[in-house]
């Protein structure tokens, strides 16, 4: 950690009268997995592929691993992966001559069985690519842009359309690539995702960047009320009136502060009276409440 594997510093990009990035700063430090959120519309692919050096910018400063991509492109995407999917590739290959081949466009590629553990393939070394499950190839795809041993992988959504249990296999593929050092850029619609994958988190909103941080941190997050919920069980006394709002389904429900002191004032109340409450449950904003109060759940211009 510490030096940047990314740098922006307000970058812009119109498309005619249309602006889509409106001068955003943001940075990726190494070894760490960045996300990116943000609705349909927001400006997350033409910043990523301005990144990649796919696109070119309107104004604005851009490091990539120390360059800038609008320069050095090629020479770049030597040095950073990109997961695309699998379309290109050879169904008669096995998975292990698949991963050789593209190690074989390197000058220092990652041995191949090594990359096909990293992503889970090992039993499906010897295995033909039309014979892999469709998640199993997307997991080839992340080997593919594996084989050059980048220092700085793309992820773009990758895990959409995935099944719950791929889903989580997906998430230990990343896990292990933090494990061996790799810096990873994600975008995603899902927000349990960036909860259980990114060290920091950025929301564009309409082409601004309107929070970012740590997502157990995200915009105060950490710091707004918790929610208590309980329901009484039947021929309890009337709760005191500071315990005393109902949601409507037979629950109340009260916003702490100090959910510490609430609690034991609500239990202490509880134990006092020797009952029990029924489903007692404390919570906190998760990354997704935030985020929808942060784009104005917005749906997206599109
Ligand atoms: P999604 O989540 O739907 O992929 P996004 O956040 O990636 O959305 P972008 O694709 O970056 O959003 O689009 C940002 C804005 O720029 C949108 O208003 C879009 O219509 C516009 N836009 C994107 N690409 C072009 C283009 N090539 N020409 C003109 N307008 C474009």
């Amino acid at each position: 950690m510490g030096e940047r594997a990314i740098e922006v510093k307000g970058l812009r990009k119109s498309y005619g009268d249309v602006e889509a990035v409106k001068g955003i700063d943001l940075h990726v430090d190494q070894g760490e997995v960045f996300a990116l959120l943000g609705p349909n519309g927001a400006g997350k692919t033409t910043t990523v592929e301005i990144l990649e050096g796919y696109r070119s910018r309107t104004a604005g400063e851009v490091g990539v691993l120390g360059h800038d991509p609008a320069k050095h492109a090629l020479d770049l995407r030597r040095r950073f992966g990109i997961v695309l999917q699998s379309t290109g590739v050879d169904p008669y290959l096995t998975v292990r001559e698949t991963i050789e081949m593209y190690s074989g466009y390197y000058a220092k590629p990652r041995p191949a069985d090594g990359v096909i553990e990293l992503v889970g393939l090992a039993e499906k070394r010897d295995t033909k690519v039309s014979k892999l499950s469709g998640g199993q190839q997307r997991r080839l795809d992340v080997a593919i842009a594996l084989a050059g041993d980048p220092a700085l992988l793309f992820l773009d959504e990758p895990t959409t359309g995935f099944d719950p249990s791929a889903r989580r296999n997906a998430w230990e593929i990343v896990r292990n690539l933090t494990a061996i050092g790799k810096t990873v850029f994600l975008t995603t619609h899902f927000m349990d995702e960036a909860q259980y994958l990114a060290n920091r988190v950025a929301v564009i909103s309409k082409g601004e960047i309107v929070a970012e941080g740590p997502p157990d941190t995200l915009a105060g997050r950490d710091r707004m009320l918790a929610r208590i919920r309980y329901r009484l069980p039947a021929g309890a006394p009337s709760l005191p009136e500071w315990g005393q709002a109902p949601v409507g389904d037979g629950s109340y429900e009260m916003r702490a502060e100090d959910p510490t002191k609430t609690l034991h004032d609500l239990t202490g109340w509880a134990l006092d009276r020797r009952i029990a409450f029924e489903a007692l449950d404390v919570t906190r904003p998760t990354l997704e409440d935030v985020y929808i109060e942060l784009t104005g759940g917005e749906e997206g211009s599109e």
